[in-house]
């Protein structure tokens, strides 16, 4: 069942990024599974998938320190995408390869202390308040650059992109205009790259909008539903 769906999702991407002419592989999946069993995680990994999101540390510690699924192979990679508090970062560090839900410099500085102290260049997207309604967390479209700017300083904290969550509407139509608010701060802020920081991925899209967030820029989608119980 996973797997077919997995199937059913790589085809809706292919498709999607064949009508505004992207190519597919430039379009990362990331496979939330938040709630889900260690055994639904194996089957979606057995179906290719090697990239997983979390939106809770202690659940996230649980799966990444589970024999049965095996991820100290380097293959596997872990992505935080729910808030996360300071006093959570100390073991958040040691387990998640991209932390997409950083929206304060004290979060930042925390995961720049933490990181310094196990020696890791921890791998970070900012995420954005598109949308007032959709969640509680994420800085103001306005204030982003100026956080950019304030934890670039950091040695021990890169930089990748920006992250959003759009709100849950009737028509997916209706989150275009979150995500192309999201791709125009993304240019915006280019300019402000460096060796280190490459301000580049824009992490949008899940069940619902995936191909409206295609459309829209997307290179990293976060799928959850579609993946584990298929598209309705
Ligand atoms: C749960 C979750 C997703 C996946 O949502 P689905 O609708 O299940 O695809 C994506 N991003 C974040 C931040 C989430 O919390």
């Amino acid at each position: 069942m996973i797997r077919e769906n997995i199937l059913e999702v790589r085809r809706r991407i292919e498709s999607a990024c064949l009508k505004v002419k992207r190519d597919p592989a430039a379009v990362k999946l990331v496979v939330v599974s938040k709630n889900r069993s260690v055994e639904e995680i194996g089957e979606a990994f057995l179906g290719g998938i090697t990239e997983f999101g979390e939106n809770r540390v202690q659940e996230a510690l649980l799966k990444y320190n589970d024999k049965r699924l095996a991820t100290d192979d380097t293959s596997v990679k872990w992505h935080m995408v729910g808030h996360l508090q300071t006093n959570k970062v100390k073991e958040a560090v040691k387990i998640f390869d991209l932390i997409q839900s950083v929206d304060s410099p004290r979060l930042a500085e925390e995961i720049d202390k933490q990181a310094a102290k196990i020696n890791k260049i921890q791998e970070i997207l900012i995420e954005v308040k598109t949308s007032l309604e959709a969640t509680k967390s994420g800085i103001k479209p306005d204030e982003t650059i100026g956080l950019i700017k304030e934890i670039s300083e950091f040695k021990n904290i890169k930089i990748k992109g920006l992250m959003t969550i759009a709100p849950a509407v009737g028509n997916p139509e209706e989150v275009r205009p979150y995500f192309r608010q999201l791709r125009e701060l993304r240019n915006e802020i280019k300019p402000l790259s460096t060796i280190l920081h490459s301000l580049s991925i824009l992490s949008m899209g899940m069940t619902d909008d995936f191909e409206i967030a295609i459309e829209e820029g997307s290179d990293m989608l976060r799928i959850g539903r579609a993946i584990f119980e298929g598209i309705i």
